[in-house]
């Protein structure tokens, strides 16, 4: 039988598709972040992922084993082409296993995994774009908006792993490390109990340590109650600290292949493929306060698809 598999973003849907039979819950998982790492079409991650201020694209990930524990994790780093590849090889180490700019492709480089120019030109150019519009470089601002790809995967025996990739927030600092490749930040996972991660504003996401907040409350509620419960009170929490928070999005997975999904957003658009009906999209709302789900609709998915082509969506 089939893993099931949750993935943020409908970007996810052709890798969820080229891996809706695979058996093996670790490919199935890394195979699925591999596809948006190589498309140049999504703006958000890996080649043709948008760039930090000076230009270049900076790249983090992680691999959870919830098997194990085994955490791997690369943060900033350049040229590399799947550093999903990267953060799984390093999560297979005992010491050393989150690296960041010129040590995480030195290790990638010494383990023969494949580099590239992530400099895409549709990226390049919204870069030139907004620099052109935004002179100022020191007011610039990181822009919101952006999104990683996480996938969570469960197996029919109850074993659970995360994987997350990004090329973070578009115009960030160099070197700046976002949630992704923070333990409990952008991803948990642990069999006990499940997977969790998460998608937005990394410096807000990071602040609640969320993906391990909703893998703990999950050991005694549904994906769904702990995706919404850690979604509501960490949004509440940083406006009444702060005044503000940034867009959040969750998506969860138990070890009995149950999930949930929940955002402070609008909506939030995420893929579930479970082993009878394959790779399915769905939206998340938030409105007025009120959490809920819907399998997109056909229209929803035609203007996706159009937003892309145009390069606005991702
Ligand atoms: N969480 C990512 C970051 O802050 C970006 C995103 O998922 O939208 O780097």
């Amino acid at each position: 039988m089939c893993n099931t598999l949750i993935a943020t973003w409908r970007m996810a849907l052709e890798g969820m598709t080229e891996v809706a039979s695979e058996t093996n819950l670790h490919q199935s998982v890394i195979r699925a972040v591999m596809n948006v790492e190589n498309n140049p079409l999504y703006h958000s991650v890996g080649y043709g992922g948008l760039p930090n201020i000076d230009g270049e694209v900076e790249l983090d990930a992680a691999f959870m084993d919830g098997d194990t524990l085994d955490y791997g994790a690369v943060g900033a780093v350049r040229y590399l082409k799947n550093p999903i590849l990267a953060a799984w090889a390093l999560s297979r180490y005992q010491r050393s296993n989150v690296l960041a700019g010129e040590g995480a492709l030195t290790f990638a480089i010494q383990n023969g995994l494949a580099l590239r120019d992530n400099r895409h030109p549709l990226a390049h150019n919204k870069w030139l774009l907004a620099r052109q519009q935004k002179r100022d470089k020191e007011r610039q601002e990181a822009y919101d908006g952006h999104d990683t790809v996480c996938v969570l995967g469960a197996s029919p025996g109850g074993s659970v792993c995360a994987g997350v990739s990004t090329s973070g927030l578009f115009l960030k600092r160099a070197g700046r490390l976002g949630d992704s490749p923070l333990i409990g930040s952008g991803c948990y996972a642990d069999s006990a109990s499940g997977a969790a991660a998460a998608t937005g504003v990394g410096e807000d996401i990071m602040k609640g340590c969320l993906s391990w907040e909703i893998v703990r409350q999950m050991a005694t509620l549904s994906p769904q109650l702990a995706c919404e419960n850690v979604v509501r009170q960490h949004t509440a929490t940083l406006r009444q600290r702060k005044g503000e928070c940034g867009s959040i999005s969750v998506i969860a997975l138990n070890q009995a292949g149950q999930w949930g999904a929940a955002t402070n957003k609008e909506t939030f658009s995420f893929v579930v493929n479970e082993p009878d009906k394959g790779p399915q999209v769905w939206l998340a709302h938030c409105r007025d306060q009120q959490h809920s789900l819907e399998i997109a609709s056909e229209c929803w998915l035609v203007d996706y698809l159009a937003g892309v082509s145009a390069g606005t969506g991702n």
